[in-house]
Formats: C-alpha cells, sequence, structure tokens
C-alpha cells in the first residue's frame, strides 16, 4: 500500500500574509506538486480573540494572485472544537493532562529562566493538586515527564538530515487545552494534521522546537508521524524576520505596487529575492 503525498498550508487569520508566509505556502506547494500529491489549505483560528474573518478571505486572495492554489475544502479549526475535545479525553483517560488555575504573572514569577526561543518553562505548580471543584477558569497541561515514559524514546524524520531526537522535556508541560478554548495549537496541529492524512510538513525553523512536543503527541495518541521540512526564515533588510518585524510589507501591499506574481513566484522558486529581503543565515 502506497500512502499519499499531502502537504499542507496552515497560516493563522491574524494580519495579512507577508513574504514569509508565501514562502512556506510554497515550499507545501511545490512539494505536492513535485510529488503528484495533495496541497491542502488549514485555517488555524482556535484564537478567536486575534483572527479576523477579512483575514481569511485576504488569505484566499493573495493566495490565488501567486497561483498557490490548494486542493479540496479549506479546514477551518474553529469548526474542530469536537475533535479537540476528543484528543483531550484520551489523554485524560491516560492520566496524562492536569489542570492548570496558574495566571501569566504567577508563571513568570515562578518559572524558569526562558532558554532561546523556548522560553520560560511552567514549574509544575499545579501537578498533583487535585480541585475538580476548583470552578475558577484553567486550561489542561501536559504532564511532560510521565508522557515521556509511556511514548519511550522518539524520532521524527527531518529532510536532509534524517532522524531526529525527541526531546519530550523540551518545553516542559506545555499547555494542552487554554483556559479560553478546549485545545491549544500543539494539540490543534497535531489532531489535524492525522485527521487530514498529512505525510510532509513544510513550515518555518521557527517551529522546530515544536515538533518535539508533535511528534509526542502523535505517539501518545496513536498518529503517524509526518516528514517535516523546517525551511529557513526570510529576513527584512535588518536580518529580523518578517513575523518579528513591526510593519512587513504584505502581499497585498506588492500587489498594489504593481509586482508581477509570475515574475515574484519565479524568483522565489529560484532563491532570488525581492530587494529588501533575504534567508536568514544558519
Ligand atoms: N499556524 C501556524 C502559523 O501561522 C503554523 C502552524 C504549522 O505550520 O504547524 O505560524
Amino acid at each position: 500500500m502506497t500512502t499519499e503525498f499531502i502537504t499542507r498550508f496552515a497560516p493563522s487569520p491574524t494580519g495579512r500574509l507577508h513574504l514569509g508566509h508565501i514562502w512556506s505556502a510554497m515550499h507545501g506547494f511545490d512539494m505536492s506538486r513535485a510529488a503528484n500529491g495533495r496541497f491542502f489549505l488549514r485555517i488555524e483560528d482556535i484564537d478567536q480573540g486575534r483572527c479576523r474573518p477579512q483575514f481569511v478571505d485576504g488569505i484566499f486572495e493573495d493566495l490565488h494572485w501567486l497561483g498557490l492554489d490548494w486542493d479540496g475544502d479549506v479546514v477551518f479549526q474553529s469548526d474542530r472544537s469536537s475533535a479537540y475535545a476528543d484528543a483531550l479525553d484520551r489523554l485524560r483517560a491516560m492520566d496524562l493532562v492536569y489542570r492548570c488555575w496558574c495566571s501569566r504573572a504567577e508563571i513568570s514569577a515562578s518559572a524558569g529562566a526562558p532558554q532561546g526561543d523556548v522560553g520560560p518553562t511552567y514549574p509544575g505548580t499545579c501537578k498533583g493538586r487535585s480541585s475538580p471543584t476548583d470552578s475558577r477558569p484553567h486550561c489542561w497541561r501536559l504532564d511532560s515527564a510521565k508522557a515521556a515514559v509511556v511514548a519511550g524514546p522518539l524520532i521524527w524524520r527531518e529532510y536532509g538530515r534524517g532522524a531526529i531526537d525527541v526531546d519530550p522535556a523540551l518545553f516542559g508541560d506545555v499547555v494542552i487545552a487554554r483556559k479560553d478554548a478546549e485545545t491549544s495549537y500543539h494539540l490543534a496541529v497535531v489532531v489535524d494534521d492525522a485527521a487530514q492524512g498529512v505525510s510532509d510538513v513544510a513550515r518555518g525553523a521557527d517551529l522546530q522546537n515544536a515538533t518535539h512536543i508533535h511528534r509526542l503527541l502523535q505517539n501518545l495518541l496513536g498518529y503517524k508521524s509526518p516528514r517535516y521540512h523546517h525551511h529557513g526564515l526570510i529576513v527584512g533588510q535588518d536580518g529580523v524576520r518578517l513575523a518579528k518585524r513591526k510593519a512587513s510589507p504584505t502581499i497585498q501591499s506588492m500587489r498594489d505596487a504593481g509586482v508581477d506574481p509570475v515574475g515574484l513566484m519565479r524568483g522565489l522558486r529560484s532563491g532570488v529575492f525581492p530587494v529588501g529581503f533575504g534567508l536568514a543565515r544558519g
């Protein structure tokens, strides 16, 4: 039996797309086309406080303009809460998650020092605190030490690098379901990649660390793990990556300025970036 080659682009509609998003979408699109596979579009809109419908329309418009058309129906994470609730139930049944009532301020006051882009890890204050009658809002956290024992040693397959050892404790006891949602970025991505049969994930190197927790969750939930291609990131003239810049030029602004979409995509595919953009070193 052969497995179908399926990639996806999974933007969050919290603003208009910039070149960094298109760079990522292009990798997924080109990989799927080269393999005669499928390329899906998934709108990651679980953060209802930050997502806006006009940005969803903007994503459709920009991808069409650049010829990055997707296959099948668009999946919206906001429609998938029951799938996330089921996955959370399964982790709960395995006793691998616990309730946490801590506020952000409490966590930053007591958490370990941030390490690179991983951020401070949760010190486990609520672990072992069983207060089912405490009705204050709470999130659910993964008991990463217990999860690591249940899963055993794990690897993921990275393009060009082979097997990467998983460090299940890299992020500590991550949030699996937020206070305001029945899920978190980590759980939703893992559940959806499995539900959509994604075989190959192309996404920015800034998400490589998240793959440690994604691979762990895939194992706990009995999902197949995709192969990963964490591609380099596009930076502006100042060397700062586009997602971190205050005002990165949007695809919409390029269109308004008369940029030729075919020329833009041809350039990107041969590693030639518009003036003022480049690939991050390292
Ligand atoms: N929604 C994430 C973002 O916009 C991407 C998630 C992923 O590709 O796994 O950065």
